[in-house]
This record gives C-alpha cells, sequence and structure tokens, in this order.
C-alpha cells in the first residue's frame, strides 16, 4: 500500500524527487530507501533482504538501482507498482558510498553507528537514504530496542526472518524458473534422497585443491550424507534390501568436484548398495558478475539448492546462506580451511537456517548491553566475529 502511494509514478514521488537537495529540510509524506547491488549474487540477496525489512520497519518505500541485472533476476514484487529506481533518479550518479553515513561522522567503522537507537532517532528525518551494503545486517536490527515490538510481532520464530522475507520478496523471472524447473525435472525430481553439496573456494589461488575435496568427503562421510566406499567382495554381505537412488547437486565454479565424486561412485560400490549420481549445473570458472546469464545460473543453482532434502555449504559464503535460508533448512557448514589443510571436524550443523552478519557493531558499541541479553542472537559457528539468529 505504502508502494502504491509512494512508488515511482506517483505524485508523492515526483515531489520527493524534485525536494532532494533543496534546504527546506521538510520531509514530505513519503520516505524512500534505494537499494544498491554490492558483490555478487548471494552478498546482493542478503543485503536486499535486510533492506527491506529495515524498509518495514520503517515505513520508507524500498527501491532498487535498476542499472544492474536485477530485473532479469526477479519479478516486481509489489502488485501495481514497481520497485525500480527510475533511471532519471536526481542522484543517479551519486550512488556510492562516498556519502556514507560513516563518512560523513569520521570514517569507516563509523557507519556501524547506524546501529545506534541515537543514530536512528536522526536518520529517521533524512528522507532519501541510499543502501549501500553486503552484508546481512538484520541481527543488528533486532538489537535496536525501538525495533524489537514489532520485529517480535512480526516474527514470532526469530529463526525465519530472511526464509519469510525471501519467500514474499524473490521471485524468480520465468528465464530463471525454466532454468530451475528443467534441471529439477531431468535430475532430481526421482531420486529418493537428494543432496546439495555448495562449493564455494575464498583462497587464492583458487579452483581445485586437494584438502577442500578431502574436507568435502570428510564431512558427506562422516555425517552420513553419503555412503562410504567399499571393495567389491565386501559389498555383497552388506548390500541392502532396498538400494536407493542419491542425487547429488554439486555447485561451484570448477569442475573437478563434482567429477571426482562421480568417478569415486562409479570405480568403487558404496558400502549400502545405494547409486549415487552426482550433478553440476554449470561451471563458470570465475565470478562474472552482471553478466546476465551467469547471474540467472547462480540464482537458479541457490534456488535448487534450496530443493534438496540435506545440504552442505562452505563456511562464510552468502550464496550458500541464500540456499540454506530460502530452503528453510540447517546446513552442514564446511569450515573454512587454513594453512591448505583440511580442517577437523571438517564441518558443523548449523543452528538455525537465518544467515551470518559477518561484520557487525563491534562490541564495546551501543548495542553492547542489548547484544549480552538477547538471547535469541548469537555468534556464527564458523565465524565467531559474526552474529546470527537462533
Ligand atoms: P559469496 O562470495 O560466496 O559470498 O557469494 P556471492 O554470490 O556474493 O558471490 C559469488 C559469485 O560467484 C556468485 O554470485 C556467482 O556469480 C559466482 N559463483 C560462485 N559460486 C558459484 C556456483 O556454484 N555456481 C554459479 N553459477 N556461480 C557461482
Amino acid at each position: 500500500m505504502l508502494h502504491k502511494r509512494c512508488g515511482p509514478g506517483t505524485e508523492a514521488y515526483k515531489r520527493a524527487a524534485e525536494q532532494i537537495g533543496d534546504d527546506s529540510r521538510s520531509v514530505g509524506e513519503c520516505r524512500y530507501i534505494v537499494w544498491v547491488a554490492v558483490h555478487g549474487l548471494g552478498n546482493r540477496i542478503v543485503s536486499l533482504v535486510s533492506t527491506f525489512l529495515y524498509a518495514l520497519l520503517t515505513e520508507r518505500v524500498l527501491l532498487v538501482d535498476q542499472r544492474t541485472d536485477m530485473k532479469y533476476l526477479f519479478c516486481e514484487p509489489f502488485p501495481g507498482t514497481s520497485w525500480l529506481l527510475p533511471v532519471d533518479f536526481p542522484l543517479m550518479g551519486q550512488l556510492d558510498s562516498s556519502r556514507c553515513y560513516g563518512t560523513m561522522l569520521k570514517t569507516d567503522d563509523h557507519d556501524k553507528m547506524f546501529f545506534c537507537e541515537r543514530d536512528q532517532n536522526l536518520i529517521r528525518q533524512v528522507p532519501w537514504l541510499v543502501s549501500n551494503s553486503n552484508q546481512y545486517f538484520v541481527p543488528s536490527l533486532w538489537l535496536i530496542p525501538s525495533f524489537q515490538t514489532e520485529l517480535i510481532k512480526l516474527f514470532p520464530r526469530k529463526d525465519t526472518v530472511f526464509h519469510h522475507l525471501g519467500r514474499y520478496l524473490l521471485h524468480p523471472t520465468n528465464q530463471v524458473w525454466g532454468l530451475i524447473t528443467r534441471f529439477y525435472n531431468a535430475y532430481l525430481s526421482r531420486a529418493d534422497e537428494t543432496l546439495g553439496v555448495q562449493v564455494r573456494v575464498f583462497s587464492n589461488p583458487a579452483g581445485y585443491l586437494e584438502h577442500v575435496m578431502n574436507q568435502i568427503l570428510s564431512c558427506t562421510q562422516r555425517e552420513k550424507l553419503l555412503p562410504e566406499l567399499t571393495t567389491l567382495e565386501s559389498q555383497v554381505t552388506n548390500k541392502s534390501t532396498s538400494p536407493k537412488l542419491k542425487a547429488v547437486l554439486v555447485t561451484s565454479l570448477y569442475p573437478e568436484y563434482s567429477e571426482k565424486l562421480r568417478t569415486m561412485y562409479w570405480e568403487s560400490p558404496s558400502s549400502t548398495g545405494d547409486m549415487v549420481q552426482v550433478y553440476q549445473p554449470s561451471q563458470e570458472m570465475f565470478q562474472q558478475t552482471d553478466e546476465k546469464l551467469h547471474d540467472q545460473k547462480a540464482l537458479a543453482e541457490m534456488y535448487l539448492l534450496t530443493l534438496t532434502d540435506n545440504l552442505v555449504t562452505s563456511g562464510l559464503s552468502t550464496f550458500g546462506y541464500v540456499a540454506q535460508s530460502l530452503g528453510g533448512l540447517k546446513a552442514w557448514i564446511l569450515y573454512r580451511p587454513t594453512n591448505h589443510t583440511t580442517p577437523d571436524p571438517p564441518c558443523v550443523k548449523s543452528v538455525s537456517m537465518e544467515p551470518c552478519f559477518h561484520r557487525p557493531p563491534p562490541i564495546n558499541a551501543c548495542q553492547a548491553k542489548t547484544v549480552n541479553s538477547t538471547r535469541f542472537v548469537r555468534r556464527c559457528e564458523e565465524w565467531t566475529m559474526g552474529l546470527k539468529q537462533v
């Protein structure tokens, strides 16, 4: 309703856009937040969902910078209006972070003052805000006391915030939906059980790394997500009476992880007699953000991962967070390897489906008290500096 009243094409929008830069300090009837895309698609989605929640809490109209390929990825979420920021928006050339809140205050980390109650009282009076973030900053919104009452009403279960907001807001376009359904119907729908494995390699150089492959095997076998391999002789005695068809969906920029897995389960029998099929939709080799088809494939793969029964994701990857949260899943998170060795233990089960906020305000900041007393906001499993809801 707010969007219909204040969105692009309305008199209210026209007035608000015209008033930018005039010194009258009057806030019209509508206030806005413009979301700008930063980094890869997973980062974009977690920050967009966070910005949407902030817009709901502060009665702002959420508008999306359409110079990236968002319009090829997602349908309009609000009926009878548009969430795309018109291209003739007066500040179009200035939507970068040069005028960010932190810079206005001082530098860098002062951005985090955004999460202070006192600062919110000031920010409330600003008619146009630009959200220039690559983070899932929702946990720190919960720690602003004046937002808590509304948040608790909106989300009786605190671990489902992204899940509900994401499913409300993010509807893949027909092209992306085609990529999802064709792959699902051809490769996953008939399996008795499906497992998603999302492999993101942050080290430099990236690519295929033996210790990451070992980590995936160690995690999936230890957690009994995949059967162990055996020799031909022992297989005869151990075979289960009704072997299952297990489909494994691997997503990665690189082809080798799924190739190795497929070869392993072809060359040796599984100890249970289960049949293991391994599929990987794309092998893009490197990140090509803002290439239309590349991003559409990335979104399709995130969605396909949401449809699996069990999920293994790479620690700290927002790509994996989106898959887990939209899917309503608790993934096994692969710890980030250090020193080119396989971490021990290799993975940890996520305590909730929520994404992790990697860079929350420091513990001695204005949220120090609330962070200690709010039981449903905790340190992330794989990144103790981060915060997540449980
Ligand atoms: P993060 O860097 O892991 O937090 O995730 P982002 O999604 O923000 O950035 C990684 C980007 O690299 C993705 O958006 C894709 O463009 C690309 N990418 C990484 N992994 C995959 C993958 O498994 N499949 C596809 N299709 N693209 C990927």
